[in-house]
């Protein structure tokens, strides 16, 4: 029997191998002694993009997000999937400053403006939250889901649309 690893709707990587990459990155930088970098991005408000464009649209819009998501990755090895619903999830492996990454899809999603009247941002925005470990034979890469899940949380307390950081006791953060 053959598994499926790719998500129906946008094509991408579903959660089933989302999580076995990260299990395979996770050990290959504990062997490597290299960083890793979990991001996950939320669609906002799109349960009201829903509510006010239908279903269909709403389809729509998550490939547009999938599609982006995929182009602002550079590196052969970064990985993209669709971790369920409206949130993705990105690994980076070997990478210390996701940034050029978080900039990269801020400006495409900018760029490709999709309407979105019920946000106070008129277009569709995402918000995202990223941790970087360098992986240890004491913990388990589910560390690194729960991290970048906190700051995506604080992300969107902060007013969605940005991506933040985990850092362990941060100042602005509900830990
Ligand atoms: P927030 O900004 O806080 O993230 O609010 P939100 O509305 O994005 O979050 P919420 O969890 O309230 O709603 C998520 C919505 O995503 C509700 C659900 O119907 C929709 N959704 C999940 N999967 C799909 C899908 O495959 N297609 C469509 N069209 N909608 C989906
Ligand atoms: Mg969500
Ligand atoms: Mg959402």
């Amino acid at each position: 029997m053959q598994l499926t690893i790719t998500d129906g709707l946008t094509g991408i990587s579903n959660r089933r191998n989302f999580d076995q990459k990260l299990f395979d990155e996770w050990h290959r930088a504990i062997r490597m002694q290299q960083s890793l970098t979990v991001i996950m991005i939320d669609v906002d408000h799109f349960k009201k993009y829903n509510d006010c464009y239908g279903h269909q649209a709403g389809d729509a819009c998550l490939k547009h997000v999938a599609a982006l998501l995929m182009d602002s990755c550079n590196r052969n090895n970064d990985f993209v999937a669709r971790y369920g619903g409206e949130e993705f999830a990105m690994i980076l492996p070997e990478t210390t400053t996701p940034s050029v990454v978080i900039e990269k899809l801020f400006q495409i999603l900018k760029e490709l403006a999709i309407p979105h009247v019920m946000s106070e941002f008129g277009q569709i925005t995402l918000s995202a939250g990223i941790s970087i470990r360098t992986p240890n034979h004491d913990e388990n890469p589910s560390v690194l889901i729960c991290e970048a899940d906190k700051a995506l949380y604080s992300a969107k307390n902060l007013g969605r649309n940005q991506a933040v950081l985990y850092e362990i006791n941060p100042a602005n953060t509900a830990e």
